[in-house]
């Protein structure tokens, strides 16, 4: 599960998150969707612990891993991260990324295989090299990476916007299989209203660095809180 309390957060003197709440039943999925701006990279950044929030707490499973007083880095918080690129490591193969965060034991056992078909990535392709996979193989790759070591949480900054628009649902689809058959805890941030939509069982609408909204698809695209959140929600229909 996920808890984040009041958290803010000022970036180049300028604030960025504003008493930013919500909560996260485990193995659910939540979609945060904004526009260009609102701030979605930077909450998942403090999510994960790649930042470190000016003010309010984060809970992971009930652990306490950001406050004023406490901040766990992000190697220590069991979290799994996948940002709009992929960010492979050229110089590795598609197995060797895989098995990139995993260590020991989990290292020496089929764990890149299990991963590889968790995400409905052809297993004949972890020899090859990531300039030889499509963008949508790359983007496989990247997830059966986060998802390899198990995390308590998965994180995903508009995974699937390098991808076009066949492939991307087809991808969406893979993620919503993979996160279900693990009972993943999962944020997807997208722009994508119809995205969001469609994979959070919860959404989260953000504006200028404030939770302008949320609930479930159906409270929040029948019931939009503010002219703004109704705009933004009018383009998915
Ligand atoms: P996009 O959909 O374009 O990815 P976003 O919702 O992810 O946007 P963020 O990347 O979180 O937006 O940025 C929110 C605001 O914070 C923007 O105005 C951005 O310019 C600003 N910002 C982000 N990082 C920094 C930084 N390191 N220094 C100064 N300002 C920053
Ligand atoms: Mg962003």
């Amino acid at each position: 599960s996920l808890t984040i309390e009041q958290i803010s957060k000022d970036l180049g003197g300028l604030p960025v998150l504003r008493a930013v709440s919500l909560s996260l039943e485990a193995g659910s999925r939540l979609a945060v969707v904004g526009a260009s701006g609102s701030g979605k990279s930077t909450l998942l950044r403090l999510i994960a612990g790649f930042d470190r929030p000016d003010s309010g707490s984060v809970r992971i499973d009930d652990s306490l891993v950001s406050d004023d007083a406490v901040f766990v880095p992000a190697h220590r918080r069991g979290i799994g991260y996948v940002a709009q690129d992929g960010a492979l490591f050229p110089h590795l193969t598609v197995a060797q990324n895989i098995h990139f965060g995993l260590r020991g034991r989990q290292r020496r056992g089929h764990e890149a295989d299990a991963a590889a078909e968790l995400v409905g990535l052809d297993v004949r392709l972890l020899k090859r090299y990531p300039h030889e996979l499509s963008g949508g193989q790359q983007q496989r790759v990247a997830l059966a990476r986060a998802l390899a070591p198990g995390p308590r949480i998965l994180l995903l900054d508009e995974p699937f916007s390098a991808l076009d628009s066949g492939l991307r649902n087809q991808t969406r689809h893979a993620v919503v299989e993979a996160v279900e058959r693990t009972g993943t805890t999962t944020v997807l941030v997208t722009h994508d209203q119809a995205e969001a939509l469609s994979f959070g069982q919860q959404i989260a609408v953000i504006s200028g660095g404030r939770i302008d909204q949320a609930g479930s698809p159906i409270q929040v695209f029948q019931n939009p809180s503010s002219p703004q959140t109704a705009d933004f929600l009018g383009d998915a229909i």
